[in-house]
């Protein structure tokens, strides 16, 4: 058992939080919802004051924030002041890699080992702890942060250095939403050409144009498993979170002076759907986005 402090039971976090105390780890859990507080104390988790009060006498600290500045301000305010130097820091949020490998340096210079470990998986998998971990951080931090993450995933992958985790994120991110927008109106071509979809599909997906996004998650309802497409685009990997992920991989390219038109044309491509009626669809509903020029 590990005395682990976890700040941010959102829609992720929660799970994960349940997760690791169902594990039989002492969870001391903060959120500044009360109502996300409450829910992690019925799944077995303890209710702190304050992060601060949370990372008190902590082995471990997990956070699970919205972006950047949150997981700025969290260490700076409550985590390195309060916590024992040689605890170790998890941070799973999707955040630019330039935080991330700042807030990793400072707790180094803290006395504290850190790892970023954004996740894949969407709240189904984070609350069946069945979520893939991209861990970046040196390799004594990695050896001690694999069995926590394992409680709450099914997969967990050492990235590299601090900063990788995050990075392998969001290039798999970037590619998955070129490759959905890429199956989207190729679907929309081919009915416009008169190709009956479903035999489109048993061609596709046995040939060169295969992708997950087709075959795993077949933006086009009742063809291919089941997927968000077949419950009107609702549930699955938000549209705005899509977003989000693009914005942070065109920041990071930036950054190293990559060139990504295709990543650049995702990302102005979901920026218009989340505006058109896309904000509370999951990603794949951009197909319909794509034909019409707005949501359904
Ligand atoms: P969320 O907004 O539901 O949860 C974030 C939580 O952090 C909220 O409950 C909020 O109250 C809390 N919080 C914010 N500031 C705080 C502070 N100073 N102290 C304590 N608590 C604080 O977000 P989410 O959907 O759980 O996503 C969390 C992270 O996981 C994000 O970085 C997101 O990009 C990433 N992610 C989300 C999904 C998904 O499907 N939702 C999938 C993969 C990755």
């Amino acid at each position: 058992m590990t005395t682990i402090a976890f700040i941010g039971l959102g829609n992720m976090g929660g799970g994960m939080a349940a997760n690791l105390a169902k594990a039989g780890h002492d969870v001391a859990a903060f959120d500044i919802s009360q109502a996300a507080l409450e829910t992690a104390v019925g799944n077995g988790c303890r209710a702190a004051e304050s992060g601060a009060d949370a990372v008190k006498g902590a082995e471990a600290v997990v956070t699970m924030l919205p972006a950047g500045k949150h997981v700025k301000a969290v260490y700076t305010d409550d985590v390195f002041d309060n916590a024992e130097p040689g605890t170790l820091l998890l941070d799973c949020s999707t955040i630019d890699v330039d935080t991330a490998r700042e807030v990793a340096e400072e707790a180094g210079t803290k006395g504290f080992l850190m790892v970023d470990a954004p996740v894949s998986g969407g709240i189904a998998a984070a609350n069946g702890g069945t979520l893939t971990f991209m861990v970046g951080g040196p390799d004594n931090a990695f050896a001690r942060a694999e069995p926590i993450l394992e409680a709450m995933g099914k997969a967990v992958i050492h990235a590299g250095e601090s900063g990788a985790g995050q990075a392998a994120k969001i290039c798999n991110n970037m590619l998955l939403g070129a490759t959905m927008i890429a199956t989207c109106e190729t679907f929309n071509l081919a009915r416009r050409l008169g190709l009956d979809l479903q035999t489109f599909y048993d061609i596709s997906s046995k040939a060169s144009g295969q992708s997950w996004s087709m075959t795993s998650y077949c933006p086009v309802p009742g063809i291919g498993p089941q997927s968000p497409a077949d419950n009107d685009y609702e549930g699955g990997f938000a549209a705005p979170l899509m977003l989000k992920d693009l914005k942070l991989a065109m920041e990071a390219a930036d950054s190293v002076d990559a060139r990504t038109p295709m990543g650049a044309k995702a990302r102005a491509l979901y920026e218009q759907y989340v505006a058109h009626g896309g904000d509370k669809k999951d990603f794949s509903g951009i197909i319909a986005f794509l034909e019409h020029g707005e949501s359904r």
